[in-house]
């Protein structure tokens, strides 16, 4: 349940326009903070330095604050809160992996891609899940000289813990998760940066976020975030309470992403759609004030909002709803 010590965030990676899908996670994030009296951060996950671009960063931020989405904290930018950014935390993450590196939950891997690959492939032929299967836990001082003198560089990979993880989901209820197919993973790649998972949970952990609602594309990362959570000291009680919606779909039941344009919210924005609107109409999309109201002011979707009521069904846009929405805005 929620209270005034309620944190949610909103975490996205810029590498184009804000998926609706994505607009609407935030909006579920935003409204639980706000309906709880607690607070709302966002955190730009900026550290793929291949994948940004600087445009997709102030088209989100735009976008937020076009719906009307604001945030609670963040950086001093101009005496406003900037979102956190990544980018501006790398040494944060640096040193939980050093402390990670030195208790042994993380190792150095010295594999390289093609040894790897090698690996997959004879799994594949042998009909074995496929996965690293720990080659460099247990490096001799021999072998890592041996590696070094070669001039591998390595990843750090955190060291998944024996048993199982329960992730529990207000839509899904309680998920096992067996670690015998949860893979160690990369946390940090060799060149020093930090990968997803890492920085991530070390947010979540240290913001002491207490709701986490996003895609369910990424339920299959929870077990290794919450393995991080519990690396870092987190109390089994004090982990994050997850929600993990299913996509949005097109009106005929295929993936949004295939109306291209019309799947990010720049569309909407740009071809006459009040925020409102949008709102009000992604908001009853997957979630319902109980009754068939269709039309929500911003106050009122606050009031009634419940977490713990947000569906299992994936939502289908239908773009004539909309348009009658915004007709009455
Ligand atoms: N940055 C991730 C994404 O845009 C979401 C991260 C998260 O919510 O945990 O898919
Ligand atoms: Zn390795």
């Amino acid at each position: 349940r929620g209270s005034a010590r309620t944190r949610t965030r909103f975490a996205p990676s810029p590498s184009g326009d804000l998926h609706v899908g994505a607009v609407r996670t935030a909006l579920y994030s935003w409204a639980w903070a706000r309906h709880c009296g607690g607070s709302f951060v966002v955190r730009i996950e900026d550290t793929d330095r291949s994948r940004v671009s600087p445009e997709a960063v102030t088209g989100a931020i735009d976008a937020l604050r076009w719906l009307g989405l604001d945030w609670d904290e963040g950086p001093d930018v101009g005496g406003e809160f900037g979102p956190y950014r990544q980018s501006e935390r790398l040494s944060l993450y640096r040193e939980w992996v050093d402390r990670f590196l030195a208790d042994g939950t993380a190792y150095h891997c010295y594999c390289s891609q093609e040894e790897l690959d090698g690996e997959r492939d004879e799994q594949r032929t042998k009909g074995l899940p496929t996965g690293y299967a720990g080659h460099c836990r247990e490096l001799t001082t021999a072998q890592v000289t041996a590696y070094r003198r070669e001039g591998r560089r390595p990843v750090v990979r955190f060291r998944m813990p024996e048993g199982s993880t329960v992730v529990r989901d207000t839509i899904r209820g309680e998920i096992v998760f067996d670690h015998a197919n949860v893979p160690d993973f990369v946390v940090q790649r060799s060149d020093g940066y930090p990968l997803y998972n890492l920085a991530v949970s070390v947010d979540d952990a240290m913001m002491r976020i207490t709701h986490i609602v996003r895609g369910d594309d990424l339920l299959a990362s929870t077990p290794r975030q919450i393995a991080i959570h519990a690396a870092m000291g987190v109390a089994e009680a004090d982990l994050p309470v997850y929600t993990h919606t299913p996509d949005i779909l097109t009106a005929d039941g295929s993936p949004l992403s295939s109306w291209r344009q019309a799947a990010g919210i720049s569309w909407y924005r740009h071809h006459g759609y009040l925020p409102e609107a949008v709102v009000n109409y992604l908001a009853l999309l997957g979630w319902s004030p109980g009754g068939d109201r269709e039309e929500l002011t911003l106050d009122a979707l606050v009031e009634s909002f419940d977490l713990e009521r947000v569906g299992a069904t994936a939502g289908r846009l239908d773009p004539r709803k909309l348009d009658a929405i915004n007709g009455d805005k």
